[in-house]
């Protein structure tokens, strides 16, 4: 077991020590490799999780939600202890009574965790559940490498066939089309059974030990331990090490050969194109059978967009049945930053300003605002009482297409003065026809 409390931050009042300097009054910042998403991007976040999420319905999954802590020997127990994540990314603390808890890293362990305890497999043992939300891994921050990043996550639970692996991957090619990005190539593998496995680990772990001195000091010491994750290693003197390493599918055994090969059957009649990839481990050690990864050209060295694969071991290995189960997951940030360089995303801007003068005008206005807003308008307005100069300025730079001035005069003859921004040209309308005149405007 990884020794986590060696770590453990040492208090000796057993309460949280407060690090504020007595007048300090600086500014903080959010810590590192958490970030903020702010107004203007998050548009493209909602039109991306909406569009993967009403696909995934039509492909009969159905959202799940789960908590973002978990007990750190779940993804222990999971993800596998010799893997990069347990051993070197995850956030885990002891809480206040001493258990061990950690932000979740990854979300198949907690979905199936939730299948499990849930028993979700009572009535029937096909489940097609979706979830969206942050996963926290303390790597080295940078572009498309953040502590705090999102992932859609999806598992299919009992189903065997490998008609549903093709089915997945076709579903992540088609999403990837209706986002408009097309310079992406699926990278398939399989991973075989434990059984047949343990030959292909052998052979690798020969040649690892034949090459020991051209790896990384990690891989020399995965070599051993855990020789599949030297093929997952990204330092360039490994990956060249092993340009010629043994192919797990020289391994595969006559039933997982068979699996192989139907996924890649169904994936022609579906037209789904793709890579093998012999060297594709993933960098958990759930996985079974069928890998996937899919790749673009356009982030540098993250170039994974999906991950995903087979793991028809995990469930029981969770303390549940033996059901078999399928997953992958979408890096949501690197996803982002791949669609803003294919698409625009239509920012939102009121549809209505007003321009108040005095305050019965401005108390006018404000009503407007609220009821345009339950009407699913949205309006906006300057609530200063500055001159009229400058509450266009203001009007201007909000981009509503549409205007109204309210003053005095026109509140006395019931009147507004509505200006059409896109031709600058003004005209009087009677109040009792605004609400009209705004909806079909909008
Ligand atoms: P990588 O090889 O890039 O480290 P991974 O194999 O660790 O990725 P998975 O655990 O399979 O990634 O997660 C699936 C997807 O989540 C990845 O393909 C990637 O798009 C995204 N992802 C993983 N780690 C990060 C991170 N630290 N920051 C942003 N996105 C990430
Ligand atoms: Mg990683």
């Amino acid at each position: 077991m990884t020794n986590f409390m060696a770590t453990r931050p040492q208090s000796t009042t057993g309460r949280i020590e407060t690090c504020l300097e007595e007048n300090e009054i600086g500014m903080i910042q959010s810590i590192r490799g958490f970030r903020d998403i702010l107004p203007g991007e998050t548009e493209r976040w909602r039109t991306i999780e909406k569009t993967a999420s009403e696909l995934l319905e039509f492909f009969g999954f159905r959202e799940i939600r789960i908590p973002v802590l978990e007990k750190t020997e779940l993804f222990c127990r999971s993800i596998g202890e010799t893997t990069d994540i347990v051993e070197k990314e995850m956030y885990t603390f002891p809480d206040r009574k001493g258990d061990m808890l950690t932000l979740r890293p990854e979300a198949t362990a907690s979905v199936v965790r939730a299948y499990i305890q849930h028993q979700l497999f009572a009535a029937t043992p096909v489940q097609k559940l979706y979830t969206i939300g942050p996963m926290f891994r303390r790597e080295r921050p940078q572009k498309g490498r953040y502590r705090q990043f999102y992932q859609i996550n999806a598992e299919v639970f009992g189903i065997a066939s490998p008609l549903v692996d093709a089915q997945i991957l076709f579903m992540l090619t088609s999403l990837l089309d209706r986002l408009g990005i097309l310079d992406c190539t699926v990278h398939l593998n399989s991973l075989g059974c434990p059984a047949c496995r343990a030959g292909f680990k052998d052979s690798l772990k020969t040649m690892l030990h034949d090459r020991l001195d051209r790896l990384c000091e990690d891989c020399r010491k995965r070599a051993d331990r855990n020789p599949l994750r030297v093929l997952d290693c990204k330092v360039p003197g490994c990956r060249e090490a092993l340009q010629d390493s043994p192919s797990m599918i020289d391994h595969l055994c006559d039933d997982c050969r068979e699996h192989f090969d139907a996924v890649r059957r169904h994936l022609e009649a579906l037209s789904v194109p793709y890579t093998l990839d012999h060297r594709l481990v993933r960098g958990l050690d759930y996985y079974t059978r069928t890998t996937f990864e899919i790749q673009t050209a356009h982030l540098g060295a993250q170039s994974a967009v999906i991950g995903g694969g087979r793991y028809d071991g995990l469930v029981k290995a969770l303390g549940g049945p033996e059901i078999p189960g399928i997953g992958f997951a979408i890096g949501l940030d690197r996803l982002v930053e791949i669609h803003a360089l294919v698409q625009e995303v239509r920012q939102t801007h009121p549809r209505v300003f007003f321009c108040a003068l005095g305050e019965d005008a401005q108390r006018m206005a404000s009503e407007w605002i609220c009821r345009l807003a339950v009407e699913g308008i949205e309006a906006s307005m300057d609530y200063s009482g500055r001159s009229l100069k400058s509450q266009m300025k203001q009007a201007d730079r909000s981009e509503a297409p549409m205007v109204v001035m309210l003053g005095d005069n026109e509140l006395a003859e019931g009147q507004a003065v509505i200006r059409d921004m896109s031709d600058k040209t003004q005209r009087k309308v009677p109040m009792e026809g605004l609400l009209d005149l705004i909806r079909s405007a909008a």
